[in-house]
């Protein structure tokens, strides 16, 4: 194995990704994906931007403080206050990154350095922003040896200025520096050519690891980052799912696994244990309420399904004939199988669970195994997807500030659906009655009245977690009040119940980010 160089996976879900996602995660959902990331094996976590919020910092500081097993990066613009507050942030990792830069295209040097304190000539901007990155880099130093510079459009820059900037920042001390190409502008082999170019002419390039961050705009981030490591590159930057800025950055399972199954071209290794993608991937999309394509590339639910003629029978014949991947490889769950019923003990069921990868505390799992021995009265048979949507449901980091005690709706063909609920709001349970077009929009009027609060419901999407009538049902509900959006979840075999869960989650994480905003 050691004959291969190694590629350094970088994940930047929880800062270029979270940044663009239509809502906001709390410092404890990001501790649960930073340790999901830790446990896929990624290299370096960039778990924020602390300087751009006081939630930012407080999420990246946790995470640096529980995350032991990767290094945890803290973005920071070439500003010394950002620096130090990143710095700040990060003093309680035991591997801590600071990843600074700033922009070098002429583009992005003539728009954000306008004003003439930053010199009257574009050659008199470039040699201050030179300087501006060499200060930002020697200042990062005081707080780490591991600094990571970024070269903000790169992609558009003027190769010998960019040339000069990235020596200037090595020789003050930058171990890593990366090529973003911000805008998503480039094609793969210009992009390769680019860091070639780097690896060829930098004098001092052997003294730093090259990165690439790559954004999809034109649907190539995947293609240019293996374009960058065919070409040099040994750090890949992206996210999982490929969530990011407008068309988003690299999918990170993509490039994984296209390293992994096509090593007899690249030549390279990565630490990642390509069994978690699939976890990890539903994870990100759980957390974000994003709905994955089924035909996503490596994680889409049809990602390894074969259904022409042909195919299915070359694939029954000999597996190899149609499949370069194996979905065991990406740790996808096998489909419908069976593996737990109401006979199945507490011991049955912990097991299973810790196969899944979720290992509990016995007083968390008392209260998971009391959900399965409902679901499991009800549909008989549970499968691995209900027992995730169980404990996705069933252990939620939000503070409960709202309770659902009882819902009872009533429909008949005909007439306005009715439904009542009794919520406890504090220490005291308020009981409404709903009217609507239907039983879920009766029960959310039913619970803005008992909650007080009327936020607007701005999505709401239901799933089938498995097949058949009696199937789990998953509903994620996107709702804002006083600009702040959150999804809220709830999982059952009734629907309405359902609904009304992910209604109340709702709920307590407005309360939640309510608290913390002050
Ligand atoms: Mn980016």
């Amino acid at each position: 194995m050691a004959e291969f160089a190694e590629v350094t996976v970088f994940d930047t879900t929880l800062r270029d990704g979270e940044q663009a996602a239509g809502s906001r995660l709390g410092a404890a959902e990001k501790l649960e994906i930073a340790r999901q990331l830790a446990r896929l094996g990624v290299g370096v976590i960039e778990a924020g931007f602390p300087c751009s919020s006081p939630q930012d910092f407080e999420a990246v500081r946790l995470i640096a403080r529980e995350v032991k097993e990767v290094v945890v990066c803290g973005l920071s613009r070439a500003v010394a206050a950002d620096i130090d507050i990143c710095g700040e942030a990060l003093a309680g990792a035991t591997r801590r990154r600071i990843h600074t830069g700033l922009g070098v295209s002429d583009i992005h040097i003539a728009g954000k350095f306008r004003d003439p304190k930053y010199g009257a000539t574009l050659a008199d901007k470039r040699q201050r922003t030179l300087v501006m990155a060499v200060d930002a880099v020697t200042r990062a130093r005081r707080y780490t040896d591991d600094v990571e510079f970024y070269a903000e459009d790169a992609g558009r820059a003027d190769r010998g200025y960019l040339f000069a900037v990235i020596e200037a920042v090595i020789a003050a001390g930058a171990t890593v520096v990366n090529i973003p190409d911000t805008t998503g502008y480039t094609v793969p082999a210009q992009y390769g050519a680019l860091i070639a170019a780097i690896a060829g002419q930098v004098p001092n390039i052997h003294r730093a690891v090259i990165s690439v961050h790559c954004h999809d705009d034109l649907g190539m981030a995947v293609a240019n980052t293996l374009a960058g490591v065919a070409a040099g590159a040994r750090q890949v930057e992206g996210t999982i799912n490929g969530i990011g800025e407008r068309a988003g950055n690299a999918a990170l399972e993509e490039v994984v696994m296209a390293l992994r199954t096509r090593r007899d071209f690249f030549g390279v290794d990565t630490s990642v244990d390509s069994r978690e993608l699939h976890r990890t991937s539903r994870l990100v999309a759980d957390r974000l309420g994003m709905v994955l394509p089924a035909n996503k590339a490596v994680v889409g639910d049809h990602a390894f399904a074969h259904s022409s003629g042909i195919h299915v029978d070359g694939f029954l014949k000999d597996r190899t004939t149609y499949e370069i991947m194996r979905p065991e490889d990406i740790g996808f769950p096998e489909q419908g199988k069976v593996v737990l019923t109401a006979r199945t003990g507490r011991h049955g069921v912990r097991h299973r669970l810790a196969e899944l990868g979720y290992a509990f505390a016995d007083e968390e799992l008392e209260q998971v195994y009391r959900r399965f021995l409902a679901v499991a009265d009800k549909k008989r048979e549970v499968f691995d997807e209900d027992l995730a949507a169980i404990v996705n449901d069933e252990l939620r980091p939000t503070p409960e500030f709202f309770q659902l005690v009882a819902l009872k709706s009533a429909t008949e063909t005909g007439t306005t659906p009715t439904v009542t609920v009794r919520l406890r709001r504090g220490g005291e349970e308020h009981q409404e009655t709903g009217r609507g077009d239907g039983p879920v929009d009766a029960a959310y009027k039913a619970l803005a009245a008992a909650a007080g609060r009327n936020p607007h419901l701005e999505r709401y999407e239901i799933q089938a977690v498995t097949g058949g009538t009696e199937a789990m049902g998953r509903v994620t509900v996107r709702m804002r009040e006083h600009g702040t959006t959150v999804l809220g979840r709830g999982a059952s075999t009734d629907i309405i119940e359902a609904s009304a869960k992910a209604y109340v989650d709702g709920l307590n994480r407005l309360v939640a980010f309510g608290e913390e905003r002050g």
